[in-house]
């Protein structure tokens, strides 16, 4: 028995100092790897306490059974610590949680420490038969009882632990599990002076704890992993606290700051005393213009807050990336799209100016007789199309010559614009247009003989109250119209506008100033 139970400690011992030289070896000091180190700290300890004491068991004056009691606390502190890293991997400790973790192994501790204190946990009787003291019975209340919790956070679904792999969750059920049956059989079975069956036990969950840390990579390669893909990262990443000191910066991140600020050694300090131009662009967000440089840069900014697992904001994790490329080029596309449309705007205006300018008579503003030949065969189709009649006035100012002669060319010019303004004014849905000279025409689309004999004659009328102004009082004149319409299948351009003229040279002949329609019989 005494011979299995040692080889068991030394087993034990070495399994403990193996997984330990392997997750320690790169040096790494996580909270996965204190915890760790915690617990094979504890396992080895505990083992070797109880391998000595298999060959000198324990007597009244020794101190062993009370240390012994510390490692086993320890062992469970460092469980717990390893499970709650392995539940979160991001996991930082709050002063309470350390307390909570601390407080057992510590109590424990200081009575181990200071031997006038071992009578809490166990005391001998006068023939030196050891027995447990009321201390010991709380601290195995404690034991058991975390030991119990953290066999059901293994079962509990709500906690990350229950998602973890197979392994993990076997390892970590087994620390808890077997030292406790261990702890429950030293206890009750042997007593304080027998062999301690705890450490034994631990064998098994050690060993997988240690593969399960190492395979899975929580102590070494995910940080590690992390820290080179960090390290390598094409953007500057910069990681400042709360109060905008620089917590962490990659390599792109320094040389960032080494070029902008010329800033060398700038983690721990503040960003902005240290880096002032760099702080400037990480309070900015979206494509940020880098000043200070000759050749222009721009960068992108993304800020993300960090935070605890309260979710209250510890700092910030700001990148940094090149995208002065694409934003030049993006900016060059604005500048020729802008330069290209303004083109186009001004060139539009102008050939719609232009356009309107063919069309028109520049003096009176009314259409001219290229309007007329491009626009009278429409009209006349849309008619013929819609079995509606097409009426033309042709008016002509009366005895104009005399105007001029007798007032002037200027005043003369007056007298053409403001018969054009009467005459725009009389034809709405109509169009005006200056034939030439003094003679002008109205398309009338849609109107009846009569119709087009009414607006022509409230046109003379029109015309014959006009005061034209001049330095000798008002000019006054009269103007002379001639009427025709067309309607059906035959309506044609020539003839309409011949029998209109005919019609007018009948309104002169019959003494001017009046209208004189086809339908006079002047056709
Ligand atoms: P009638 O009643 O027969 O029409 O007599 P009229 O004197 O008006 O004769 P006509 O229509 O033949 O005369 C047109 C005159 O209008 C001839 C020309 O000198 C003058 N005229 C033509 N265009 C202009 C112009 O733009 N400005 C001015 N001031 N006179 C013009
Ligand atoms: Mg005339």
């Amino acid at each position: 028995m005494t011979l299995l139970l040692s080889i068991a400690h030394i087993a034990t011992i070495l399994v403990a100092i193996w997984v330990g030289v392997t997750v320690l070896r790169g040096n790494r000091l996580t909270l996965a790897g204190l915890a760790v180190a915690t617990v094979l700290v504890a396992t080895v300890m505990w083992s070797v306490i109880s391998l000595v004491a298999l060959k000198y068991p324990f007597t009244a004056t020794s101190e062993h059974p009370v240390r012994v009691l510390f490692w086993g606390a320890l062992f469970v502190g460092g469980v717990r610590s390893l499970v709650k890293v392995l539940e979160n991997p991001t996991w930082s400790p709050r002063p309470l949680d350390v307390i909570n973790l601390v407080a057992h192994p510590a109590v424990v501790g200081l009575i181990a420490a200071v031997p006038a204190l071992h009578p809490v946990m166990v005391v001998a009787d006068d023939d030196g038969t050891l027995s447990y003291a009321v201390g010991f019975w709380i601290h195995t209340a404690v034991l058991l009882g975390l030991s119990a919790k953290l066999l059901a956070s293994v079962f509990d679904r709500h906690r990350h632990l229950a998602r973890s792999s197979k392994k993990t969750r076997i390892a970590v059920f087994l620390a808890g599990a077997l030292p406790s049956v261990g702890y429950v059989v030293s206890v009750f079975v042997w007593g304080p002076s027998g062999p301690s069956l705890a450490p034994v036990l631990l064998v098994m969950p050690v060993a997988m704890i240690g593969s399960a840390v190492v395979r899975d990579g929580l102590v070494d390669k995910v940080p590690l992993a992390r820290g080179e893909l960090f390290e390598s990262l094409a953007g500057a990443v910069f990681v400042t606290d709360n109060w905008g000191r620089v917590i962490d910066a990659n390599a792109a991140a320094r040389d960032f700051a080494l070029e902008i600020d010329g800033a060398k050694d700038f983690l721990g300090e503040s960003l902005g005393r240290s880096c002032p131009r760099t702080a400037h662009i990480l309070e900015s967000e979206g494509d940020v213009d880098v000043p200070g440089l000759a050749e222009p840069r721009v960068v992108s900014v993304v800020t993300t807050l960090i935070r605890d697992g309260r979710g209250g904001t510890v700092g910030r994790c700001v990148i940094l990336q090149d995208v002065t490329e694409s934003v030049m080029q993006r900016r060059e596309l604005e500048r020729t799209r802008d330069a290209l449309s303004r083109e186009v705007e001004v060139s539009e205006e102008l050939r719609a100016e232009l356009g309107d300018q063919v069309i028109r008579d520049s003096a009176t503003g009314l259409y001219n007789r290229r309007f007329l030949a491009e626009a009278l065969p429409e009209i006349v189709q849309s008619c013929i199309a819609m079995g509606s009649p097409l009426s033309v006035v042709v008016v002509d100012i009366d005895d104009f010559k005399s105007v001029n002669d007798s007032l002037g060319h200027v005043v003369g010019d007056r007298v053409i614009e403001a018969v054009a303004e009467v005459l725009k004014r009389g034809a709405p849905g109509g169009h005006a247009v200056r034939y030439g000279g003094d003679e002008y025409l109205v398309l009338l689309p849609g109107s009846t003989a009569e119709q087009a004999h009414a607006v022509a004659e409230a046109m003379r009328d029109a015309c014959a109250e006009l005061r034209v102004e001049t330095r000798d009082g008002p000019a006054q004149v009269t103007v002379s119209a001639g009427v025709a319409t067309l309607i059906g299948e035959d309506i044609e351009t020539g003839e309409l506008l011949e029998v209109a003229d005919l019609a007018l040279y009948r309104a002169k002949q019959a003494g001017r100033n009046r209208t004189w329609s086809q339908a006079d019989g002047g056709a």
